[in-house]
């Protein structure tokens, strides 16, 4: 808010007082000084050098004219004219009347009032006409005077309504800031540049339970848990500064815990910056203190809901990992099953004949493995299934995919290879099987099937000779590698 200056001076007026002053005194003596002539004229009591008294009238009027002229015409508007108009008449009416004397009888001698009775003559028409002009000048000058006052308590009434005005502004601006401070939820408080509350809105009593007038003069950091206590330190030193390296001020913001009276934790926004009086000069801090239990609440949850969120997700990928596993996986070998290895056989046939590249495949079959059933049982049959995996994945590459195909049947997909290693490989694993010591059973052997992938064969076609491969070993004697040509 803009507050109107207030000029009032002892000496307001006195510029044109003091011309004022002296014209009048000026006139009224320069109407003594006629009367004294006229006085003297009368009883023919005056010297020839008579004319030096009208020449001391004609530059006292001209001193009252020259005075009032010094007045600025802007700083009297109403009778200066008509003051300076008598003036001059003032100064005609003395210099007609010494000069008419002058050359009337300048031979006239003083001191002789025995020799001629007393003579009125000119002295009727001077002395009315010098009262009448120092009436009007007397009168002007009192008009003068009131006009100047009159116009000074104008401008003072002025003056003082509009200090009223802004006195009212004032106090209702404030009246309204400290309506909204007292019904706000948020605590708006000032602290002094060491960090003590200057003022503390109501609503602390509501946040905190303790009243605004026990916490005036204590630190702020007495309202605070040793936790955030250093928060706010740190941000008044931070504060102070920028300010001794001439810097402004960063409103500072975090979230602190206070403590309420009955010792509770209440976590709380508090929002701070720098306080200025009214020629800018840093006097201290304000700052705004929001009660943020609720939203710390809502934060707790939603951090629960996603925690809560996260677990069921990777209880699903984990529990989805587990169903493609078994989608993919023989149960008893770990090995891929055969849906797997069809799927897989698919897209490698492909990629083969994008590349230009080999793919062989291999079939092995158990011989005789019903007998080992038969013998020993079914459980230990399985575990000969089991072992028979893992001899087999032990002696095959990252890149080479191993299934069973069902029973004691198992298929190897060979990317990258022709058929020539194709057949060592298969060479080398039936060696492999037959020099394995199995658990418990005797030796085992068994025969493969083995083919290159032909162009513009169909995966079944390429599966079927390789089958027939397997059946031709199998016919042949078994433990064999048979290779399709
Ligand atoms: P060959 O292959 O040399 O002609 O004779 P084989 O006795 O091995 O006959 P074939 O391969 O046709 O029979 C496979 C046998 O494997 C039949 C079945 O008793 C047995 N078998 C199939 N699946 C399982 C299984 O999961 N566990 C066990 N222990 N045996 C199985
Ligand atoms: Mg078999």
């Amino acid at each position: 808010m803009k507050f109107p200056r207030l000029r009032i001076s002892r000496r307001q007026g006195s510029p044109i007082a003091v011309p004022l002053q002296m014209a009048g005194l000026l006139s009224a003596l320069i109407f003594l000084i006629s009367g004294i002539f006229e006085l003297l004229v009368i009883n023919d009591l005056y010297a020839a050098q008579h004319f030096l008294l009208a020449l001391l009238l004609v530059v006292l009027s001209a001193w009252a004219i020259v005075e009032v002229a010094w007045i600025r015409p802007g700083a009297m508007v109403i009778p200066l004219g008509p003051l300076r108009l008598a003036l001059w008449l003032q100064l005609l009416l003395s210099g007609v009347r010494g000069l008419i004397d002058l050359l009337m009888d300048p031979h006239r001698q003083a001191f002789d009032a025995s020799l001629s009775p007393p003579d009125f003559g000119l002295a009727l028409a001077f002395v009315p006409l010098d009262l009448v002009v120092f009436i009007v000048i007397s009168r002007l000058i009192i008009d003068a005077f009131a006009y100047a006052e009159f116009l000074r308590a104008n401008q003072l009434e002025q003056q003082m309504t509009a200090l009223e005005q802004a006195r009212q502004a004032l106090q209702q601006s404030e009246q309204r800031y400290r309506l909204i401070a007292d019904w706000l939820d948020d605590v708006i408080w000032t602290l002094d540049r060491r960090g003590c509350f200057t003022y503390i809105s109501p609503s602390i009593e509501k946040l905190s339970g303790s009243r605004p007038e026990d916490l005036l003069t204590q630190p702020a950091a007495a309202v605070l848990n040793a936790t955030s206590v250093p928060l706010i330190e740190q941000a008044c030193q931070v504060a102070l500064g920028q300010l001794q390296a001439g810097l402004p001020i960063e409103p500072f913001r975090a979230e602190l815990e206070q403590i309420g009276r009955d010792g509770s934790a209440i976590w709380t926004e508090w929002t701070m910056n720098g306080l200025y009086g009214p020629d800018q000069q840093f006097i201290g801090f304000v700052g705004v203190t929001r009660d943020i239990r609720e939203r710390k609440l809502y934060d707790a949850e939603l951090r629960e809901a996603r925690d809560a969120a996260e677990a069921a997700n990777l209880a699903l990928l984990s529990a989805n990992a587990v169903l493609h596993g078994q989608a993919t996986t023989d149960p008893l070998t770990g090995v891929s099953n055969r849906r797997h290895f069809e799927q897989a056989l698919a897209a490698q046939i492909g990629r083969t004949r994008h590349y230009g590249e080999p793919l062989s495949l291999l079939i092995v079959d158990l011989d005789h493995f019903k007998t080992i059933n038969d013998r020993f049982g079914h459980q230990l049959g399985d575990l000969v299934i089991v072992e028979l995996a893992r001899l087999l994945k032990s002696s095959l590459r990252k890149a080479d995919l191993l299934a069973r195909w069902g029973g004691d049947e198992f298929v190897v997909m060979l990317p990258h290879t022709g058929a020539e290693e194709a057949w060592q490989l298969a060479e080398q694993l039936r060696l492999s099987m037959s020099v394995h010591v199995f658990p418990v059973v005797p030796k085992l052997t068994g025969s493969f099937g083995a083919a290159t992938l032909q162009a513009e064969e169909t995966g079944e076609q390429f599966f079927g000779r390789v089958d027939q491969m397997l059946y031709a070993a199998k016919a042949a004697g078994r433990n064999l590698v048979k290779l399709s040509g």
